[in-house]
């Protein structure tokens, strides 16, 4: 399929059509490849009600940006939206001096974009790898933006939420709220255990009850999973989609959508708040792209808001320069202050290991955890040390696991260590974050490996302590020789502790 430039018989403007929708005499560009057409501007919103009038397709469409076989329509049943201008086309991949950027995925990068024999344009067709799992963009692809007016919004937002904050929960929550009210940016640095979830709750009642769109993303399906029912459960009179890779939701749109960062792709000029969870985690902070599809999905007024325990370099600077507001959390919920990590020399533990055996320290930790049924995680490296370390543990307790981010069983395992039928679960960093099981401990083998940086030793040692009944929690990182990560680690949660002591007096910088 080839388009077009015309130029529009109603507007005046250029438009751009499919080949098959364009009357000759008023074709000023083209038919060509979309790609290889002039770049056209995006035309101003349409306010009147579209010609064929279709609320609900308009649901669907609002705040999107999809390729042709996502419309729930035909190109002939478009073709009146898209002369009116109700709908836009655009080209999916935008030719650039050194070569193309994918308009839905923001991603230029030369190793991400293939060719292949494209039946549509009949040509060997560039396309993107980097977001081939939401449907292919090749150069030829067009995608389709709704430009009328929204869907308007009936409902009633109520949060039905009874509990009570604690004073710096109570505090960011305030902040929040009037970061939503001013359409600002704001950090929210709330220490591992601070209730970050529940602070949400006011400023989205807020947002939503002035009938603002508001978008929760997140780096991990797991939390997409989690948060949807608590959110449905909070709201129960709003309408709440989640989306991730597997989602049924897909095709829908609400006011208030919980997202992983790769589902926002799809989404254009869509969301008055965006809160962006677990700013700092993979694939958000090493993946610039989806830093893009986020700022994509947002309005271009719109409040943006930052969770993190363990922020960035690049947002702590930010901070620093006073770029960006902060509030931070210092206390947990049940007021004890963090657990500081202790230090312990493990020697050179990779030969023991390869012999079959672990340092006697790491050793005892492990018994002593077993003999005394609290339940504990061992953080390792690598999948490597976590084969040998877990066969090596299973030997005098058969009922020790191992867990990985490739490993099947996941899921399964870390409900059966909640239900305490694994009593020490051996594990790679994948459970650094969003896992809270009472009671547990943790431990690092292996602290000095590059993979245990700054924010994943904290992220760490706030699994432990986070229940009211067992606040102290042992944190201890062996390791075979001190690095800059494990002494800032510490320094952070020092510095956490001692400004919860000093009663925020530091807050809100
Ligand atoms: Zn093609
Ligand atoms: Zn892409």
């Amino acid at each position: 399929m080839h388009f077009c430039h015309v130029r529009s018989p109603q507007t005046g403007q250029i438009i751009c059509l499919p080949e098959s929708l364009a009357e000759k005499a008023s074709i000023v560009a083209g038919p060509a490849v979309i790609s290889e057409l002039p770049l056209l501007p995006f035309p101003s919103p349409v306010s009147e009600e579209p010609p064929l009038f279709a609320p609900d397709i308009r649901s669907v469409l609002y705040g999107k940006e999809l390729l042709l076989d996502e419309l729930p329509f035909t190109i002939h049943e478009l073709a009146a939206l898209l002369q009116s201008q109700h709908m836009t086309i655009r080209s999916g991949l935008k030719q650039t001096e050194n070569g193309f950027c994918c308009q839905r995925c923001h991603n230029s990068a030369k190793q991400f974009f293939g060719v292949f024999p494209c039946a549509r344009c009949g040509q060997s067709c560039v396309y993107c790898r980097h977001c081939l799992m939401m449907g292919r963009i090749s150069a030829c692809s067009a995608l389709f933006r709704w430009n009328g007016p929204a869907p308007p919004i009936s409902y009633e937002a109520v949060c039905t939420w009874e509990g009570t904050f604690s004073p710096g929960q109570a505090q960011a929550s305030r902040a929040i709220i009037s970061t939503i009210i001013q359409k600002g940016e704001r950090l929210i640095w709330a220490v591992c255990g601070a209730g970050k979830t529940e602070i949400l709750f006011p400023g989205i009642e807020h947002a939503l009850q002035n009938g603002g769109r508001v978008l929760l993303a997140t780096p991990r399906t797991d939390v997409v999973v989690e948060l949807l029912p608590r959110l449905q459960a909070v709201f129960p009179k709003t309408d709440i989609i989640g989306l991730y890779g597997k989602s049924e939701d897909k095709q829908k749109t609400a006011p208030l959508v919980i997202a992983t960062t790769h589902q926002t792709m799809r989404f254009a000029d869509a969301f008055d708040t965006v809160i962006i969870d677990e700013v700092d985690a993979f694939p958000f902070s090493q993946d610039k792209s989806l830093v893009q599809a986020v700022a994509k999905a947002k309005k271009q007024h719109a409040a943006l808001i930052y969770l993190t325990a363990t922020p960035t370099p690049a947002l702590k600077k930010r901070v620093k320069n006073k770029q960006l507001p902060v509030t931070k959390i210092p206390r947990r919920f049940h007021g004890y202050p963090l657990p500081v990590p202790r230090f312990k020399w493990c020697g050179y533990w990779q030969k023991r290991l390869e012999n079959g055996k672990l340092p006697h320290s790491v050793e005892r930790w492990c018994a002593s955890h077993i003999a005394t049924n609290t339940p504990a995680f061992l953080f390792v490296p690598s999948v490597n040390v976590l084969w040998k370390t877990t066969e090596i543990l299973q030997k005098t307790y058969p009922s020790v696991m191992g867990v990985h981010s490739e490993d099947e069983e996941r899921q399964h395992k870390v409900a059966a260590f909640r239900k305490g039928e694994i009593p020490l679960l051996v594990t790679t960093t994948i459970l650094e974050r969003g896992v809270t099981v009472a009671g547990v401990e943790a431990a690092v083998f292996g602290a000095e490996a590059e993979v245990f940086t700054e924010s994943a030793l904290v992220q760490i040692a706030g699994r432990t302590g986070r229940k009211k009944e067992t606040p102290a929690g042992d944190v201890v990182f062996f390791h075979a020789g001190k690095t800059r990560a494990m002494l800032d680690c510490r320094r952070h949660i020092t510095a956490m502790n001692e400004e919860d002591a000093e009663g925020g007096k530091r807050n809100n910088a």
